[in-house]
């Protein structure tokens, strides 16, 4: 079993700490629930993607940047599905390459003793080019968390399952696919290759993926 990870919002809680910086920066009142686009220029982040992309830069460059929190949960979840799969962890990320010191940085600090290979796809908030699908694809993953639908769809199409983390920029796609799991059969939901999970939080992605491998442990998927 290969799994994979995105770096932004499911191992360190990145938009929460930018939103904070910003603010704070730029004098601002924006509340994590107002980003109801990953693209933060359509909710009025900067009037234009470019101007978006220089605060984040401007976020990269300062301090905050090197103190943003992990996710919850995701240092014990990180090391639980490098045993469970007995492989390193596959992170791909849309950061560009040049933010990489930063990148490495962070895991060296606090996540030593995992095991994680990190990729940069560098398609930073333009999914259009499809290099993080196909880095997830190249890399025969079977499982990969995400936190934007937009490449949440791409990598799914390439047979990959998505394990889509709720936030507010996903809020509506994600309940359209919590209420389809519900529907079929509550947490037992079984779900084909291609497919997007949506989870709450680190713990269910775990069960997810304990589920579906005991299950076929057992012979019963
Ligand atoms: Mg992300």
């Amino acid at each position: 079993m290969k799994i994979g990870i995105d770096y932004d919002d499911v191992l360190v809680d990145t938009f929460p700490s930018f939103i904070d910086f910003h603010n704070h920066r730029h004098g601002t009142n924006f509340r994590i629930e107002d980003i109801t686009s990953y693209f933060i220029w359509e909710v009025g982040i900067g009037r234009t993607k470019e101007e978006a992309i220089n605060f984040f830069r401007e976020f990269y460059d300062s301090l905050e940047f090197d103190e943003m929190p992990l996710v919850e949960g995701a240092r014990e979840g990180v090391l639980e599905l490098s045993r469970l799969s007995g492989r390193f962890v596959e992170v791909v990320t849309s950061r560009p390459l040049e933010f990489r010191v930063k990148t490495i940085g962070l895991i060296r600090r606090r996540l030593s003793d995992a095991h994680l290979t990190l990729h940069y796809s560098s398609d930073f908030h333009n999914n259009a080019n499809g290099m993080k699908a196909e880095i997830c694809q190249a890399l025969e993953l079977d499982y990969y968390a995400e936190d934007c639908f937009a490449y949440a769809r791409d990598i799914a199409q390439r047979g990959i399952r998505v394990l889509l983390r709720r936030r507010p920029w996903n809020e509506n796609e994600w309940r359209k696919l919590r209420a389809e799991k519900e529907s079929k059969n509550g947490n037992g939901a079984k779900y084909s290759r291609g497919g997007i999970i949506p989870i709450k939080n680190w713990q269910e992605i775990l069960d997810e993926i304990k589920n579906v491998n005991g299950r076929s442990k057992n012979g019963v998927s």
